[in-house]
């Protein structure tokens, strides 16, 4: 009798979706097998919704993926489903057991672990081959090291094209490539031997199901998306002739793009295109302790001209790095905060099974979290203290920076004062701490506390940006912390405008099909006293859309108006 396989993937969060499993049962159809039954789930729904699902179906074999995020939920499900069905065959695969010895088998109640990649081992499994002979196969016996490496053109595109329907408002994964060439320490990407990629012509066949279905967004799995210039070229060539409404994000080597790239993605349309790069470090000795050889000067030069192209660009730092002391962390979030990613991403680094860094963690002498995710508790360079008042800065940039909710604030914060980024950040941090989950108002009452309690430069003109931030995002009354220049007279001479047609057509011509009073629902206006200079803007949240409507200050009667009650 032929046995029924079921590969479940518990995933971080609702909007992802599993590659792994996808992949697993692509390939297994292609080689004739019966399709596996495929259950997804999210680290946060009920622990007994998930392994209730895994047990209804009813598979003789189960197979779960394992991540540094989902290991502890595994482990207790491979005991619960061992303890419920001890005649299922149960493995586990994926990159947190991939690298590690038999004495896994006392943390997860597995028969059998899969090493490296599952597809050829899985397949030469379902076939009848001994266990002992496949490539790839660990047990509490025997341990087969990883395994082959499987052609990613044998590989079947893994969405069908009902399935893509459903999955429109998710996070759609998709792999062009496996592996990377290049070998730092810290990461598990690095053991692969070498980069398989899947040709071109599927490659924009299978990006263009993408687009057809209006995927809103698609995150490419590559590991250095970018390796191969010509190669990046012709899909971003491809993506930018053909997406309008997909987002394709990518990770790349900021420093690997040539000027040619660079030209072309300057005529990428808008919100098509996001990378992510990995900076790290800009201390020089840490990037060659982790074996990072890219260039900081070539990667600064990029990212200036990648801040031209309308796209979200995203960098990661990671903190605790071996010689990286808390100023060396410092010196590179200034460097790269200075470059004015949209996202900063401070991670900290984690000693991952299988990575060098955690082979040779005793020259650096870590210490480290001994369960997933591994996390540096300290080591010769930096201490835990520091490290934990990093984590409250990275809370602060959070909020503060990656939210983009105080674009103009902080900017103003930097262009007029000599602030190091990581000292305001720091003191944002520090006045977190132990205040619990903030509302919004109270983020901004608490960035206006910190500017002020640093005593750094025009505070009054300082809120006034503050102010523009706040009523971006929010109609309705401003909190007292900032000032209020509108005026019964001011709201009814905007008003008025919004009756007039030709100014409509001028300032809000989007809003010329809307009747006078939908318009008043859509845009409202704020007063703001910059320094010396008065401004006067409209603003349409729905749209994303800001006016300055300054000039009519001068022109009609508004400032009169406007600003009779100052
Ligand atoms: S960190 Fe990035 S570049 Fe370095 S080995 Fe891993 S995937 Fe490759």
């Amino acid at each position: 009798m032929k046995k029924q396989l079921t590969l479940a993937a518990v995933n971080a969060k609702y909007s992802h979706t599993s590659l792994s499993v996808r992949s697993l049962k692509s390939y297994l159809v292609k080689q004739g097998f019966a399709a596996p039954c495929c259950v997804e789930c999210t680290i946060n729904d009920p622990y007994f919704t998930i392994l209730d699902r895994i047990m209804k179906a009813d598979g003789d074999i189960v197979g779960l993926s394992c991540y540094i995020w989902n290991a502890q939920l595994v482990k207790q499900l491979s005991f619960d489903i061992k303890a419920l069905a001890p005649e299922k065959t149960l493995f586990i695969g994926g990159p947190e057991v991939s690298f590690r010895e038999r004495d896994v088998f006392s943390e997860y109640a597995a028969d059998f672990i899969i090493k490296g990649e599952g597809e050829l081992p899985l397949s030469q499994y379902l076939q009848g081959m001994p266990p002992e002979t496949i490539k790839g196969i660990m047990t509490p016996a025997f341990d087969n090291g990883l395994a082959g490496n499987v052609p990613l053109e044998d590989i079947p595109f893994v969405y069908g094209e009902n399935e893509l329907a459903g999955l429109q408002n998710r996070a759609v994964y998709y792999e062009t490539t496996r592996g990377c060439p290049f070998h730092c320490s810290f990461c598990i990407s690095s053991l692969s031997e070498g980069v398989r990629a899947l040709p071109m012509d599927r490659i924009k066949r299978e990006l263009q199901l993408f687009i057809d279905k209006k995927i809103r967004k698609v995150k490419l799995v590559d590991r250095t998306f970018n390796y191969d210039r010509k190669r990046a070229y012709e899909i971003f060539q491809y993506i930018i002739e053909n997406s309008r409404e997909t987002c394709f994000h990518f990770e790349v080597g900021a420093d690997l793009f040539d000027e040619e790239t660079l030209e072309l993605l300057k005529t990428a349309p808008a919100g098509i295109i996001q990378f992510e790069a990995g900076v790290q470090t800009t201390n020089s000795e840490t990037s060659r302790l982790i074996c990072r050889t890219n260039s900081l000067e070539k990667l600064k030069h990029n990212v200036g001209l990648l801040k031209q192209c309308k796209m979200r660009l995203h960098l990661d730092l990671i903190a605790g790095l071996p010689k990286e002391d808390l100023q060396s962390f410092y010196n590179s979030f200034d460097e790269i905060y200075r470059l004015k990613p949209d996202i900063l991403q401070l991670g900290f680094l984690k000693m991952l099974y299988g990575s060098k860094i955690r082979r040779e963690a005793d020259l650096f002498h870590y210490i480290y979290r001994k369960e997933p995710p591994y996390e540096v508790l300290k080591n010769d360079s930096i201490s835990f203290p520091e490290l934990m008042r990093l984590k409250d800065m990275e809370e602060a940039v959070e909020i503060y920076h990656n939210s983009r909710s105080f674009v103009t604030a902080l900017n103003y914060v930097f262009d007029e004062n000599e602030i190091r980024p990581s000292a305001f950040f720091d003191a944002l941090g520090q006045a977190l701490k132990g205040e619990g989950r903030l509302s919004f108002k109270e983020q901004f009452a608490l960035i206006g506390r910190i500017y002020r309690m640093l005593e750094l430069k025009k505070s009054d003109d300082f809120l006034e940006h503050l102010k523009y931030d706040y009523v971006q995002k929010n109609r309705g009354p401003l909190p007292g912390c900032f000032a209020n220049f509108k005026s019964k007279q001011a709201s009814k001479a905007f008003f008025e405008l919004l009756d007039n047609e030709e100014a409509v057509l001028k300032y809000f011509p989007w809003l010329s099909v809307y009747k006078p009073k939908e318009r008043k629902k859509i845009v409202d206006f704020e007063l703001f006293c910059f320094e010396d200079e008065k401004k006067l803007f409209a603003f349409d949240r729905k749209n994303g859309i800001v006016v300055d409507l300054s000039p009519e200050l001068m022109y009609n009667g508004f400032e009169n108006l406007c600003f009779f009650s100052m």
